[in-house]
């Protein structure tokens, strides 16, 4: 039965080299059975550009090119940390750039993708900032930074952020429920996949009187964890490394 796979929030990093692993044998065996692989975002704990020395990364980066050769379409979209891969990336990897929030048509659902940050609303903070570093004139002037500025930049944000979640409340750093219904209704789903805040789970509810689900896909830090959907429906798939 073809199906399509999920997955995001891998924070694929050079001080992790098992788990770098793990990502390259899924693409070699799982992905390769796939209609679409998709990747929703944080795959890379930080990418600071197409340029980047992409340590430790070489192998993964020629594991998904290898998969797009091979025939089987990755598509990609960005995360809060990996917000400037870019279409030099896409190039050479062969992996297709989604916009932000996309409908897909899922075996027949139509289906909301995203990362998910945009669902949490509640941290009002962030949002600022995010739309401020998203912004196109923000992004165009990150893309001609030479790469030392960008690199000390990221190691500050990654400071900055650790110290911020630190002192913020768990509900603050989840999806606001409102902003959910919100979206799906303005995107005519009643289904949404997204990752970003680690917390795996499938929620189902009601939208407007009719049934609706929310699938969270699962970080990579413990375990290794996908979501297959087929015509029958999904199905989570969690596996410690
Ligand atoms: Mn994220």
């Amino acid at each position: 039965m073809p199906y399509s796979l999920f997955i995001a929030d891998l924070h694929l990093d050079v001080r992790r080299p098992a788990l770098i692993e793990a990502f390259e044998a899924f693409l070699r065996t799982e992905a390769r059975g796939a209609e679409v692989l998709y990747i929703l975002g944080d795959l890379f704990e930080v990418w600071i550009g197409d340029d980047n020395r992409a340590e430790g990364l070489h192998g993964a980066l020629a594991a998904l090119q290898a998969l797009t050769q091979k025939g089987t379409p990755v598509r990609f979209l960005h995360g809060n940390r990996d917000f400037l891969v870019g279409s030099t990336f896409a190039r050479r990897t062969g992996v297709e750039l989604m916009p932000q929030r996309q409908v897909i048509d899922l075996y027949g659902t139509p289906t909301l993708v995203e990362h998910g940050d945009l669902l949490c609303t509640d941290d009002v903070a962030y949002q600022r900032y995010r739309r401020r570093i998203r912004h196109p004139l923000s992004l165009l002037a990150l893309r001609i930074l030479p790469r030392f500025i960008r690199e000390r930049m990221a190691r500050d944000l990654r400071e900055l952020s650790a110290q911020e979640m630190a002192g913020k409340s768990t509900e603050i750093m989840d999806v606001n429920a409102e902003t959910v219904r919100q979206v799906m209704r303005e995107a005519e789903v009643r289904q949404l996949i997204h990752g970003h805040t680690h917390r795996p789970n499938v929620h189902r509810f009601e939208l407007d009187g009719a049934p609706a689900v929310r699938v969270v896909l699962g970080d990579w830090y413990e375990q290794e964890s996908w979501l297959v959907a087929d015509s029958e429906g999904l199905h989570v798939v969690s596996q410690r490394t």
